[in-house]
């Protein structure tokens, strides 16, 4: 098999799994790449689309109203993107508002052009309309909203019919949809500006809840993600989509631990939310002790142009 991430053809770990976002149980084959360890889905369903339907979209939340933003919080907000950081206030507030922390790691401020790929109901891009972004755009195929607002444009179409020059572009939780993750990288490397940056949150195959449930591992979600990378898959991918990775951090949440109990105990995400508090507390506590150590079952990826300077 031929690995999606890394790009060398070898002799897979095959394993399978099933569907249990919405507990269909239809069996997937998955083979781990035995260079990177990266895990991908040995044949793509032909019928894709039939495990997207209405109700996954529903799953994401609505977007907010929109507030035009007073001076007062466009301020804080420029303050906390665009200032120097570093004290104990603005750390707190980044963690708190992790999109705050995604920009100005990535060197943007509030009058960057951000793209949002796969933005959904563009929820996200509403948020940071409300923080005073001003040079927002959102890309899904499938979004239910489309606007097109001074600063705020969402636009239902594929990412091959928008034009380029972004300083950010993000992608949260797509990738691993993507039937060819290393072309779709190298459009959005295209479309961004010298010194602009991409943005990917992803799961992360090989981290530590990955290895602990296997194939009940609640991120690997059959069949819809075709490619779960692991680090260095990420590093490989990257690299031969142009670009280099140049930061990683963890993002993983209790929920990567709940519903993959669940999963082992046969019982799909829609059937039963786990809502014991003290349950929810624990792994909370796990998950976020497992991305401090670099272990986190989703990541953080910001990459940048290979030929830009280190
Ligand atoms: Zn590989």
């Amino acid at each position: 098999m031929l690995c999606r991430a890394c790009g060398r053809e070898d002799t897979f770990r095959l394993f399978t799994t099933r569907e249990m976002l919405f507990g269909w149980r239809h069996p997937a084959e998955y083979g781990e790449c035995p260079h990177c360890h990266s895990l991908q889905i040995v044949a793509i369903p032909t019928n894709l689309g039939d495990y997207y339907p209405s109700d996954y979209y529903s799953l994401q939340p609505p977007p907010p109203r929109r507030k035009t933003p007073g001076p007062l919080r466009k301020a804080w907000a420029r303050w906390l993107v665009e200032g120097p950081g570093g004290g104990a206030m603005s750390r707190r507030l980044l963690r708190k508002y992790p999109f705050f922390h995604w920009c100005r790691v990535a060197g943007c401020g509030l009058d960057s052009k951000i793209l949002d790929v796969g933005c959904g109901s563009g929820g996200l891009l509403r948020r940071l309309q409300r923080y005073g972004f001003s040079d927002l755009t959102g890309v899904d195929p499938y979004t239910s909203l489309e606007a097109d607002e001074p600063g705020f444009r969402v636009k239902r179409a594929e990412l091959t019919e928008l034009g380029g020059g972004y300083d950010l572009i993000m992608m949260h939780h797509v990738l691993e949809h993507l039937v060819d993750p290393k072309r779709s990288l190298e459009e959005l490397r295209a479309r961004l500006n010298p010194g602009g940056r991409l943005l990917v949150r992803i799961p992360v195959a090989g981290s530590e809840t990955c290895r602990l449930y296997g194939p009940d591992w609640f991120n690997l979600d059959p069949p819809r993600h075709l490619l779960v990378p692991s680090c260095d898959g990420m590093e490989k991918l990257a690299q031969r989509s142009g670009f280099r990775v140049a930061r990683t951090e963890f993002d993983g949440i209790e929920t990567g631990f709940l519903y993959s109990e669940n999963y082992k105990r046969d019982i799909p995400y829609t059937g039963r939310p786990p809502d014991d508090p003290a349950k929810k507390k624990h792994y909370r506590r796990l998950a976020e002790a497992a991305n401090r150590r670099g272990e986190g079952d989703q990541g953080v990826f910001w990459l940048a142009a290979a030929t830009a300077a280190r």
